[in-house]
């Protein structure tokens, strides 16, 4: 039985501030002056109430990397963020591509408790791009899964691109490509544009992502069914995604926090912390995709969390790799890109970091408004504040964030997670109350 929690003045969106009573993990109550004898008292004055943010791409490194990551810490790092439930990708050892492996995964997840962990499947089987995987056995399976993607690699053959999309609606699934033509990303170490000429760096260009997206979204609508682009990240992308949602192509696309900020201006210091696949790109692409959210083109913010020890890390720019953390800055970073900016509100922060990825998802439970009878995931959040972002803000096993050093608004105070505190005062609780 979790313990009852009273939730005293919080700003709900849309409304005034109330107090929110959470008991046997939903909520309870809403309204004013409210108390329950012996119930925990959250002080929530001033803090704006979200529900709890639902990652749609994070990688969590277990089973196989947990130097980098284990689903403990991962998870950890999540509700520090806000989060109350992470879809964790698939690129693991074993790769995720069997009903057994995603059910582990689950498994980690609740004993855990610090989130739920909704498991992606890989599409074709290690990642391999050669043959489906059992994504039948895997959406049948406890875990439920409905997001396949070979992510860190892009499902290059159209065929099996096309197989893959006719597979899975049967079940409401859906394929969520990492659109990187491999041919034209051969050594690439960041953007292709001015500032890889200046620096001598193999370039990434703009049309090995859209290609694909472009390919995609015209696959997704021969066959009618869904589909959705990881990590999108330039202008061109933003376009394409435009032209296809106007034709009633069934495609939703998200975008990175660090896309949603930072420029491949950074890469000039060969600080490997800068490293990311897809690479930064230029200012004009990271107000395209500002916009592109602002009006719904892009549907949502995945995090696209990607722990790496520092030796992968702390070495020469060509050497190190791709990939950032992000579950504990990203609400902050995009409080700072799009509602400091004016380009969205608080409502649209829960629509598109909230409600969209569990819908994408089809994840149940998640995502949904704060209401009666509602699960009680709920992030409690200052938007008054702001300080430095230090590796004290980072709870998970790796340091690889671009943000340290950085001054960032926000902090979260307090998540709940199925009514059980994971943040308490800004700080991850250590032992989860059962
Ligand atoms: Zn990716």
């Amino acid at each position: 039985m979790n313990e009852t929690l009273v939730i005293t003045g919080a700003r709900l969106l849309g409304a005034e501030s109330a107090d929110i009573i959470v008991e046997n993990g939903v909520i309870a109550e809403i309204g004013t002056s409210l108390s329950r004898s012996g119930a925990r008292v959250v002080d929530a004055a001033g803090l704006i109430a979200l529900p709890g943010l639902v990652d749609l791409h994070t990688h969590l490194r277990e089973p196989g990397y947990e130097a980098s990551e284990t689903i403990l810490t991962g998870t950890r790092a999540a509700a520090s963020g806000g989060f109350t439930a992470v879809f964790a990708m698939p690129n693991t050892s074993p790769v995720a591509d069997t009903a057994g492996v995603v059910e582990q995964e689950l498994a980690l997840g609740e004993a855990a408790g610090y989130a739920t962990v909704q498991p992606i499947g890989a599409v074709t089987v290690g990642q391999k791009g050669e043959r489906l995987a059992e994504l039948g056995a895997m959406a049948t399976s406890r875990a439920r899964v409905r997001v396949f993607s070979d992510d860190g690699f892009c499902v290059f053959d159209p065929l099996i691109m096309r197989r893959a999309l006719e597979y899975v609606k049967s079940f409401g699934g859906v394929i969520a490509q990492h659109a990187q033509d491999p041919r034209l990303t051969e050594g690439a170490q960041m953007n292709e544009g001015t500032v890889s000429a200046e620096l001598g760096l193999a370039g990434w260009p703009a049309v090995a992502e859209e290609s694909i997206i472009a390919r995609d979204v015209l696959l997704a609508e021969h066959v009618g069914s869904r589909l959705h682009v990881c990590h999108l990240s330039t202008a061109g992308s933003v376009d394409i995604i435009r032209w296809a949602k106007k034709r009633g192509i069934d495609v939703t696309a998200e975008v990175t926090p660090h896309h949603l900020l930072l420029t491949d201006e950074l890469v000039r210091g060969y600080d490997a912390r800068y490293k990311v696949n897809p690479p930064l790109r230029r200012e004009e692409d990271v107000l395209a995709v500002r916009e592109g959210l602002a009006d719904g083109t892009i549907d949502i913010v995945a995090t696209d969390h990607a722990p790496h020890p520092s030796e992968s890390k702390a070495c020469e720019w060509q050497a190190a790799a791709n990939g950032m953390v992000g579950l504990e800055s990203a609400l902050r970073v995009v409080h700072r890109s799009m509602v400091e900016t004016g380009l969205i509100g608080w409502e649209d922060v829960a629509r598109v970091m909230s409600a969209t990825p569990a819908r994408i998802g089809r994840l149940s439970g998640h995502g949904t408004p704060l209401e009666v009878g509602a699960p009680a995931h709920i992030a409690l959040y200052d938007a008054s504040v702001a300080g430095v972002f230090t590796e004290s803000d980072l709870h998970g096993r790796s340091v690889n964030s671009p943000y340290l050093g950085r001054d960032l608004p926000g902090r979260v105070e307090y998540t709940v997670h199925g009514g059980l505190l994971t943040v308490d005062g800004g700080a991850v609780v250590e032992e989860l109350r059962a």
